[in-house]
């Protein structure tokens, strides 16, 4: 089911950048979170193995060259359409502005770039279950690409998970456990992974790091699909809704190694939105192992109280920045948007009104051409 790609060379800390053997490094870094600073790793290739994009191939396993795992479970991932918006470029002043639609993965939302791999890594070393702390998105998915690859699945939660997408994760096979706060389903995954040898496809690390790291490497491909769908004109600032940083992150790699091939100039400058200011405090001199209170309520794929050290790297490296958009305001993004026939869930509607802030603190101005990442489908209901 799963063929490693024997083109990964070594895994590197993003942050004191010292290289480990290819494994599971569950919380991250080992010698950053024996100093208390938690970071993750990222995949280095062997830069002398070229690799090319497999043009025959559909979704991701045209990058899979790439990829940790040349073969995975699908369902079907990847390959979501860019749609550009007309007419709204010119209300906001800018020449360009684009969505991708990444609620047209099978279990619709970007959640699925992470899971196939994630799967395809614990079949290779022969767990039986896969476990994930989930707020609805990334459970729906890790159930549905468990069921396919034939692996039990966990899903922890809160007693907030709305009907859909608790319908979808039991009609799976999988089993949910519901507890009470969102931090308390990081304690609960810990405990299961370290006494039933589940295979964690998220953090459980306090504070958190970024999501399984094999997973993480799905979203490079949401870069790649950027720069082979957008031949004529690149985009220079992408927006992305965030929580823990996972999908900010894979970007940023994907942009990094399309440089270095050579097939853009520049990398974007990369945004953050949040439903309240987490990495915005961060960047602005706060601790990133701090804890930030604020209201997600509408907001479930994006809430939280922390921020990872690799959201903070991501947007710092690509000279990009954090905006705050609230509850109130997904509200009219998402009528805003379904006006315009694009039905997203409020945590990926959020990208929408960004802009206009954006644009308001001149941070986006009449030479940047935008790309949203609408990362999810409205009909979860949320
Ligand atoms: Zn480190």
């Amino acid at each position: 089911m799963q063929v490693w790609n024997t083109s990964v060379k070594v895994f590197e800390c993003i942050k004191c950048n010292q290289p480990f053997s290819p494994n599971d490094y569950l919380t991250g870094c080992p010698v950053c979170l024996e100093k208390q600073q938690p970071s993750s790793l990222k995949v280095l290739y062997d830069q002398d193995i070229s690799w090319s994009i497999n043009k025959s191939a559909k979704g991701m396993f045209r990058y899979a060259d790439r990829l940790p795992y040349k073969t995975f479970p699908t369902l079907g991932e990847g390959e979501t359409p860019i749609i550009k918006m007309k007419g709204l470029e010119k209300e906001l002043g800018i020449p360009e502005l684009w969505l991708k639609n990444e609620g047209q993965n099978p279990t619709g939302s970007h959640k699925d770039r992470m899971s196939p791999l994630i799967v395809a890594r614990a079949a290779s070393l022969k767990r039986s279950t896969v476990i994930a702390a989930s707020s609805g998105n990334a459970g729906a998915s890790l159930a549905a690409y468990a069921a396919a690859g034939g692996l039990h699945c966990k899903i922890v939660t809160t007693p907030k998970l709305n009907g859909p997408w608790e319908k979808a994760i039991r009609l799976s096979g999988a089993e949910i456990i519901k507890v009470q706060s969102s931090l308390e389903r990081w304690d609960t995954v810990r405990k299961l992974v370290e006494e039933e040898g589940d295979y964690p496809a998220t953090n459980y690390n306090i504070p958190p790091v970024g999501s399984n790291m094999f997973g993480v490497q799905g979203y490079t491909t949401v870069a790649y699909e950027i720069v082979e769908q957008m031949t004529e004109c690149q985009p220079t600032a992408v927006i992305i809704p965030c929580a823990r940083g996972d999908l900010l992150w894979g970007i940023w790699e994907g942009f990094v190694e399309s440089l270095r091939q050579g097939w853009i100039t520049s990398i974007p400058r990369l945004y953050a939105v949040e439903p309240f200011s987490r990495l915005t405090y961060v960047l602005q001199g706060r601790d990133y192992r701090g804890e930030f209170k604020g209201d997600s309520s509408l907001l479930p794929s994006i809430g939280g109280e922390t921020v990872t050290f690799q959201s903070l790297e991501a947007i710092k490296s690509s000279g990009g920045g954090a905006v705050v958009v609230t509850n109130t305001e997904v509200e009219k993004a998402q009528r805003d948007l379904a006006k315009r026939g694009v039905f997203a869930e409020g945590s990926a509607a959020i990208t929408w009104p960004a802009v206009s802030k954006l644009v308001k603190s001149g941070k986006i101005d009449e030479n940047d051409r935008v790309l949203l990442m609408i990362t999810s489908h409205g009909y979860k209901g949320v």
